[in-house]
């Protein structure tokens, strides 16, 4: 009896084992390359902020000759569109990605289109990440966010608690879609051994953000509406009451430090890139450090009426700190009068 228990129980194994391979594809043989030591890094999103940080970063600092570079932007794949992810993976084999492709935008953007924030994002996310497994990429780096963690916790915030409960209300699309990321990383590390980690940076800003008026984050948002204010000799107005806390990392910080995580981090886990929770500052702080930068004299007006959004997500660096003790951020109001100074140089060819 024991016996033909054991067979049967074989026999479903194995096919619920064939079952499991025709739903999951394969990953194609591996494509020989004249120089098997070298990598190749495909960086979605290449052409927003963060791309063009490790861009800059390569070149003013990091350069590796083993690695060769790809930064893609959204004219050479739709990466919402299996077909085209697929196409792209096809034409360039990556070893590694760098996965930073996303709908981006501030708290009143993420409260206008959280459909479109949780779709789009889950889209891109399930394309690159699938394509990654099929392509057999050795390690793929993506991009979570301070502003996915649960709304009603304690503080400061680890990378432990991701998912222990609903994010703030205004931006949940965008978050689910995020947290997401850290549960497909865990499934396709489980299923098929893949190498798929993700980092989890603060606010970020510098060069080539996005400084629209209405959809932008906070800093790039306030540098443009000083910049206005000023020559129009009008008010400075700050949305909200200017009480909310924030940690901001600044872009060209962030782009050194996922090159050490694409280069040293082993782990599966997630990991925080924040400045310490001693460096968090208020809205009303940020927006003064803007003002003084910009030379503009005139008093903050704040608008009420408007959201504050979540009051703070004080996040821990503790786990950063000690992968690297001396990793040292730029100061912010150093990091703010080099974004200005970008801005009003740039202001033409400037996102906004
Ligand atoms: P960004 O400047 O807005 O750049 C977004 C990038 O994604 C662009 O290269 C864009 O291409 C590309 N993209 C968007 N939709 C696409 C699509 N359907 N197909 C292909 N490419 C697409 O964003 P960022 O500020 O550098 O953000 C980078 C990453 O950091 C994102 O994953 C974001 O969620 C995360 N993050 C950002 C912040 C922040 O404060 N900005 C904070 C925490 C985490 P085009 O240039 O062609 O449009
Ligand atoms: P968050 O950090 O994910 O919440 O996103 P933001 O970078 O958009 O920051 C939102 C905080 O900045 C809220 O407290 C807003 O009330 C405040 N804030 C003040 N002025 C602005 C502005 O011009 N744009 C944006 N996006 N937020 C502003």
């Amino acid at each position: 009896m024991a016996d033909v228990d054991e067979e049967r129980n074989d026999n479903l194994l194995t096919y619920v084992m064939a079952e499991q391979s025709d739903r999951s594809t394969p990953p194609p043989a591996k494509i020989p390359r004249p120089d098997e030591e070298k990598k190749i890094v495909l960086v979605t999103g290449g052409s927003g902020m963060v791309g063009k940080a490790i861009r800059t970063v390569l070149e003013e600092e990091e350069a590796n000759e083993k690695e060769e570079w790809v930064f893609l932007s959204s004219k050479d794949a739709d990466l919402r569109s299996m077909d085209e992810t697929r196409a792209l993976f096809a034409k360039h084999h990556p070893t590694h990605v760098i996965h930073l492709a996303a709908l981006v935008g501030g708290l009143f953007r993420n409260m206008k289109y959280k459909a479109d924030f949780l779709r789009e994002n889950l889209l891109i996310n399930d394309c690159v990440l699938h394509c990654c497994y099929e392509f057999g990429v050795e390690k793929c780096v993506s991009c979570l966010s301070t502003c996915i963690f649960p709304d009603h916790t304690t503080y400061p915030i680890d990378e432990t608690m991701i998912h222990n409960g609903p994010p703030h209300s205004s931006n949940f699309g965008y978050a689910y879609a995020k947290r997401l990321i850290d549960v497909q990383n865990q499934a396709y590390h489980e299923q098929h051994g893949c190498h798929f980690t993700s980092v989890i940076p603060t606010n970020i800003f510098g060069s080539f953000d996005n400084y629209n008026l209405e959809d932008s984050h906070v800093i790039p948002g306030l540098i443009h509406k000083c910049y206005m204010a000023k020559a129009n000799n009008t008010e400075l107005t700050v949305w909200g009451s200017g009480k909310p806390l924030r940690q901001f990392i600044y872009s060209k910080d962030l782009g050194r430090l996922l090159l050490w995580v694409l280069r040293n981090y082993d782990e599966i886990e997630p990991i925080i890139l924040s400045v310490g929770e001693e460096d968090e500052v208020s809205i009303k702080e940020v927006a003064e450090m803007i003002a003084e930068a910009m030379d503009f004299k005139k008093p903050l007006v704040f608008d009420t009426t408007k959201s504050d959004g979540q009051f703070k997500k004080t996040a821990s660096n503790a786990k950063l700190k000690r992968y690297l003790p001396d990793f040292k951020f730029t100061d912010i109001k150093q990091a703010i009068r080099e974004s200005v100074d970008w801005f009003v140089k740039n202001y033409d060819q400037a996102r906004k």
